[in-house]
């Protein structure tokens, strides 16, 4: 019997995540001939966004002032209205902050298995197997469900977007509102217009090595010029040279982007936890010995004071070339 995979979309600040294409990837890779896949995008003045999903046979939309900012009851009952009307066979989040908290609660409420922060995804014969990081990174495993529904996060910049360009039917849904526990009164952004670091694809990271809050300016200059993020280890926010916004690893962001560069950075597993997948990691440390190294592809030995400004005069001409 045909099958029904539901990816659950996600916008901010009016714009389509990436990673919500890259589920509906992983939808289409996962899915045989017959099967469908259809995306539910929740929000408020979203329904324009979610017309230009275009790689999908259904597509879903719930508009209402109630989904404006994302509160766990609100969107929980708005998912749960689309799952219970189109009874999915798999349901597909990006491993984001609403995915995580979302996808166990909707897992628990259909007594489903769930996978959470797959990496990649391989089709065998009509199994799915799912494969994802384990032990801060060290290992891989890789699963399949026995029963379903199921439900996956994966984890951005990963999975191949979604190309493909299908005659959608669109399906516009009332909210049948209900009652939240709490409200969300006021959403302040940080820096308007910055990108977010578990989807950039370059990422310069600052350790205890840059020594102040100054010590990030070089680092912010190189990431504009890549189009890039800035990130931070943990010692660097403990130290208070900038916000735990920006911490990467275990107890911070997961990223792969592809492009990182650890400045300053000493290397620790916490720390590897949140970067070791990236695809090309460049380290700058006036330590040879430093265990940064043992994970970098390139590594400069030097005071990133010098490298960092070097490295941003040599791009600068590569890139106007
Ligand atoms: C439960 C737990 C969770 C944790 N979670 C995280 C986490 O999520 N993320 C995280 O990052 N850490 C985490 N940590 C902390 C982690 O163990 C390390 O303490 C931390 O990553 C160290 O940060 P650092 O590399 O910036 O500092 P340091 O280890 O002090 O390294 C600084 C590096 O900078 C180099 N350096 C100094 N000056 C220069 C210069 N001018 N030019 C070039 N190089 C220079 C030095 O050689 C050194 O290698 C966690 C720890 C615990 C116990």
């Amino acid at each position: 019997m045909a099958k029904t995979f539901l990816v659950i979309a996600e916008a901010r600040e009016g714009n389509l995540r990436q990673i919500s294409l890259e589920a509906l990837g992983a939808a289409h890779q996962s899915k045989n001939d017959d099967d469908k896949v259809a995306v539910l995008l929740v929000g408020h003045q979203i329904t324009t966004l979610a017309q230009s999903l275009s790689a999908a046979n259904e597509v879903y939309s719930i508009d209402h002032p109630d989904l404006q900012n994302y509160t766990p009851d609100h969107y929980y009952q708005a998912l749960m209205q689309v799952i219970n009307q189109i009874k999915p066979n798999a349901i597909y989040f990006g491993h984001t902050a609403i995915g995580r908290d979302l996808a166990p609660k909707i897992a628990a409420e259909l007594d489903a298995g769930q996978i959470s922060d797959v990496t990649s995804i391989e089709k065998n014969g009509d199994d799915v197997l799912f494969t994802r990081p384990i032990y801060a990174g060290k290992a891989f495993e890789t699963r399949k469900f026995s029963a379903e529904p199921w439900v996956v996060t994966f984890r951005p910049n990963n999975i191949a977007k979604a190309e493909a360009s299908l005659e959608s039917e669109f399906h516009e849904l009332d909210y049948a509102a209900s009652s939240a526990r709490h409200q969300v009164q006021d959403v302040v952004y940080k820096k308007a217009g910055a990108i977010d670091l578990s989807e950039a694809n370059v990422i310069i990271s600052g350790g205890r090595g840059v020594k102040s809050e100054q010590g990030f300016e070089p680092l912010q200059k190189l990431a504009d010029l890549l189009g890039g993020a800035v990130g931070a280890s943990r010692g660097a926010c403990d130290a208070e040279y900038c916000d735990y916004s920006l911490q990467i690893g275990q107890t911070g962001k997961v990223v792969t982007p592809d492009l990182y560069i650890a400045c300053g950075i000493s290397g620790a597993i916490q720390h590897l936890a949140g970067m070791s997948q990236s695809k090309v990691i460049v380290a700058v440390n006036k330590d040879a010995e430093a265990p940064i190294f043992q994970v970098a592809d390139y590594g400069i030995v030097g005071d990133l004071f010098d490298i960092v400004p070097l490295l941003q005069e040599k791009l600068e001409k590569e890139l106007v070339k």
